[in-house]
């Protein structure tokens, strides 16, 4: 009976699984971990920083989203802002469809220094399409 030994052999050569070297869980001995309190989500955080967030960026993106549905709707008003360039309080109308996040000033500035890269800016059409004007 050969087709035994045949099969003992192949068993007997099987390589054994490669064993994957164990990954610590953090990097570095900086970052800690934090559980979101908003979808319990464990995420990075760094202990150095002055505020440790609760939250993690997923929900922090929601909750703007959020708040911003919530301004779009009812009476008109103007929505205060602070500017992520340089800090200033800035206002604008609840109406806009694009909430900015930077005061006019700042945007004025992006948009030369855009211009001064790229030429025209880009402006994005109706049907979706993006074209040069
Ligand atoms: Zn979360
Ligand atoms: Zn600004």
């Amino acid at each position: 009976m050969k087709l035994l030994e045949k099969l003992k052999a192949l068993f007997g050569k099987k390589p054994a699984a490669p064993v994957p070297a164990p990954q610590p869980e953090s990097a570095g001995p900086k970052k800690v971990k934090r559980v979101c309190k908003g979808c319990g989500k464990s995420f990075p955080v760094n202990p150095a920083w002055e505020h440790i967030p609760n939250y993690c960026k997923d929900c922090k993106q929601r909750f703007a989203r959020e708040k911003e549905e919530k301004q779009r709707t009812g009476a008109p008003r103007k929505i205060k802002r602070t500017c992520k360039s340089c800090g200033r309080v800035f206002t604008f109308p609840n109406t806009l469809e694009h909430y900015p996040n930077y005061c006019l000033n700042c945007r004025k500035t992006r948009q030369n220094q855009m211009k001064a890269k790229y030429g025209s800016p880009v402006r994005r059409a109706k049907d979706g399409k993006t074209t040069k004007a």
